[in-house]
């Protein structure tokens, strides 16, 4: 077999090493080497692991005994948010530089028992609060197409370590769109599962009723293998969905997809719309109908998010304190500690919104903000699951322009709205995926633009379905 390991598909690469055409040792070395070489243009990896090859040799082992899973010998890479005993973990932020894992997040115990080498820890945007890395204190992830752009955000390292060849699959989080729109922008496919069916135990939490744990991979098979892998009923985290909670929705030969239209028109660059429209054909040429539908409630999605995930990560930041973890200051008194290492350790986009939270939350706000965003939150829901008694599926751009420039979106709000197609399935706790649909031309360079499917809660059957069949046409 040829080891062609950059252009294979994980199947081809179980094959690949079940038949003794490769060890796993060899494909590690290999994703190791390229990981090396491409990071220091990319500073997409905040660490790579040379002990990848040590759990390389012992899936080789395990291949030679026939003691095999999907992923036994496969490395990937993980978003620096998702614990790995012994590593670091720093999720971006200065307050976690020197912070050690004492455990594995649910999701790391799965793959190491599968038998998957870990590549290293991957950039985000500090505690994933951001659309294109450019908030991680380790610098800005470089889009692998264009090094002017960003690799999106906040899974931006995961995304762009597949998209250069220096992984064959990686996992991310998803609190608003932080796996589909740098998915979308590095021109791969990401998915964020329904809200639950992944543990958070061992993710260092942003929004705890917003973040799921997703798989970013070059082709959706390669991102369905992944999400099998992780995904589970976990008791320590008690938000985690038996099978039974929701019905699993039919995968149908032929399907309805809707298009909120009136929703999907505002802002979109032209270009990005034509890639949309495109697919939506291509759909159609393959016997699925699509319909126009309208979701009123859903443009109130991203204004909603920006209460209710600002509220959650003030709670959820609360534990960084300088006492427990992380980065301490010297003070006078207990809390002179407190405010001197929570300024040293958090950058502007966290304190921003640790400000904005614990003011949602104070008495006398808390009813007309936290309180008014958790009833529209509930609207949107209910909106989806009655679009959901007519149409199987929901499809949108994955986010409104190809990758922007590093710098180009200095104020806030202008980068809130990159995530305004994202943020309505977190809200709904329904799964996304976004899959490259074409590409839009930025001073003469090719950049890639993905399209997103929304299914209810469980449907990621009917994506992998839909995304395989977008796939095949681009
Ligand atoms: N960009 C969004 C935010 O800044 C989403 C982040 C995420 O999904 N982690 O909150």
């Amino acid at each position: 077999m040829a080891k062609d390991f950059e252009n294979m598909t994980l199947e081809q690469m179980r094959q690949g090493l079940d038949s003794g055409g490769f060890s796993s040792v060899e494909l590690t070395k290999h994703f190791l080497k390229v990981s090396k070489e491409k990071n220091g243009g990319l500073n997409a990896y905040l660490e790579i692991y040379d002990d990848a090859l040590a759990a390389a040799e012992e899936a080789d082992k395990r291949i030679q005994k026939g003691d095999i899973a999907p992923l036994t010998g496969i490395p990937i890479a993980l978003k620096d948010n998702i614990l790995v005993t012994g590593k670091k973990a720093s999720a971006g932020s200065k307050i976690l530089e020197e912070y050690v894992s004492s455990y594995d997040a649910f999701v790391t115990k799965k793959l190491k028992e599968a038998g998957t080498p870990i590549l290293g820890r991957t950039n985000l945007d500090e505690f994933a609060m951001g659309s294109s890395t450019e908030n991680s204190a380790y610098g800005v992830v470089k889009n692998p197409h264009d090094k002017d752009r960003v690799a999106g955000g906040s899974s931006g390292g995961s995304a762009a370590v597949v998209a250069s060849g220096g992984a064959p699959a990686s996992l991310g989080s998803d609190t608003g769109g932080s796996i589909r729109e740098p998915a979308s922008f590095c021109g791969i496919v990401g998915l964020k599962p329904t809200y639950g069916s992944v543990s958070r135990s061992g993710l260092i939490a942003l929004g705890s009723s917003l973040d799921v744990i997703g798989p970013f991979g070059k082709t959706v098979k390669d991102c369905e293998i992944v999400f099998d892998a992780i995904k589970g009923a976990d008791v320590k985290d008690s938000t985690t969905i038996e099978k039974a909670t929701y019905p699993t929705p039919e995968v149908k030969q032929k399907m309805t997809i809707g298009v909120p239209k009136g929703f999907v028109e505002e802002g979109v660059s032209s270009d990005v719309l034509e890639c949309f429209e495109r697919t939506l054909r291509d759909l159609e040429k393959n016997g699925h109908t699509i319909k126009h539908i309208e979701l009123p409630y859903m443009k109130y999605s991203l204004a909603a998010y920006y209460i209710i995930m600002p509220a959650e990560a003030s709670t959820n930041l609360a534990r960084f304190d300088g006492m427990r973890y992380g980065l301490q200051e010297e003070g006078s008194d207990l809390l002179e500690v407190y405010k001197k290492s929570r300024a040293k350790g958090f950058g502007e986009e966290t304190r921003r919104r640790i400000l904005l939270g614990t003011y949602v939350l104070s008495s006398g706000y808390y009813d007309a903000y936290y309180g008014r965003a958790t009833a529209v939150r509930k609207m949107i829901s209910d909106e989806f699951a009655h679009a959901f008694k007519t149409v199987d599926a929901i499809a949108m751009p994955t986010a409104p322009t190809p990758a922007f420039k590093i710098g180009e979106k200095a104020d806030p709000v202008s980068m809130y709205l990159a995530d305004i197609f994202t943020v309505p399935a977190n809200i709904a706790g329904i799964p996304g995926i976004s899959v490259p649909a074409g590409f839009a031309e930025r001073g003469g360079i090719k950049l890639p633009v993905g399209v997103q499917l929304l299914a209810p809660h469980n449907g990621e059957g009917v994506l992998f379905k839909l995304g395989t069949e977008i796939e095949n046409c681009s």
